[in-house]
């Protein structure tokens, strides 16, 4: 988890120690005409370089309580169904998991100095307790539990090209929030949460067919952020949408999918795909190992 500098400074930290910044390298291969250039910003020259995509920050205090009030008042949370999610939210579909396929992927995690070797499936259901909540509502931890993999997928992607940022170690992620994701051990992962990855096994988010750079962030101010607004450089399926949670203070980079958003998406009846699709522009929920 991060913020950007002039944001949140004290709601997460940029990293320093990636080698090669996940953003950076995903713009570089498919786009090379997208890539960056030079900014007088020292917010975005500093995020282009350094930025750790994923993460939330649950020290957010909910303005009441939580899961049991869904809603103050019917009328306060009509941007959750906007007229412009229309068409993608009704075509979706749940996605129907391949079972066992997250079993087939071993994903070597830097965790302080040493690689750890672990399924696919073990990863993410570490990752997603660390960075949501159990209390969250089932489809909010389904769309979390298909972030997590999907922008594990996109790691291990570049560590196999050589170009991950944690390439020189041998690892394809870390278990720094700051960095990468945090990472809870699996003895600490709550059943809500090995019920949501297991719901989703072999499930990724798509486009053109690859996993995309799925970033993530606690909460938003109404609408998330570009890629190209935070970090420099432009992914089509990280352009602003809008974004609806209530009682939280935006705290993150702003872009792709909004926890407290999804949260509040759940709890209006959207289910994990229309969460996804919504918070990530033209793409697909599907099998990650069809692809
Ligand atoms: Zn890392």
């Amino acid at each position: 988890m991060y913020s950007t500098p002039d944001q949140n400074p004290g709601a997460g930290a940029v990293a320093v120690a990636g080698d090669t910044p996940v953003f950076e390298r995903t713009l570089l291969s498919p786009a090379p005409t997208t890539t960056p250039s030079p900014s007088p910003s020292p917010t975005s020259a500093t995020i282009t370089t350094t930025a750790a995509v994923g993460g939330g920050d649950f020290a957010l205090p909910l303005s009441t309580t939580t899961d049991a009030t869904p809603t103050a008042t019917p009328t306060a949370t009509p941007a959750t169904t906007p007229a412009t999610t229309t068409d993608t939210t009704s075509t979706a579909t749940p996605a129907a998991p391949v079972e066992g396929a997250d079993e087939g992927v071993t994903v070597r995690v830097l965790d302080g100095g040493s690689v750890r070797e672990m399924s696919l499936g073990d990863y993410v259901a570490g990752a997603t307790a660390a960075e949501m909540p159990p209390s969250f509502p089932e489809e909010a931890l389904k769309a979390q539990a298909i972030a997590v993999r999907t922008l594990t997928l996109n790691n291990i992607e570049a560590a196999a090209s050589g170009s991950g940022r944690h390439s020189g170690a041998g690892a394809d992620i870390c278990t720094s929030p700051s960095c990468c994701m945090a990472f809870k051990e699996n003895a600490e992962v709550s059943n809500e949460v090995w019920a949501a990855v297991d719901a989703t096994d072999g499930l990724a988010v798509l486009y053109d067919g690859k996993p995309i750079l799925a970033a993530f962030c606690s909460a938003v101010n109404g609408r998330t952020r570009s890629s190209q607004e935070v970090w420099g450089g432009a992914l089509d399926y990280l352009v602003s949408v809008e974004s609806s949670e209530e009682g939280v203070t935006a705290s993150g980079h702003g872009v792709g999918m909004s926890q407290y958003g999804a949260r509040s998406m759940a709890l209006d009846g959207a289910d994990a795909v229309e969460i996804l699709t919504h918070y990530y522009t033209g793409v697909e929920v599907g099998p990650f190992a069809e692809q």
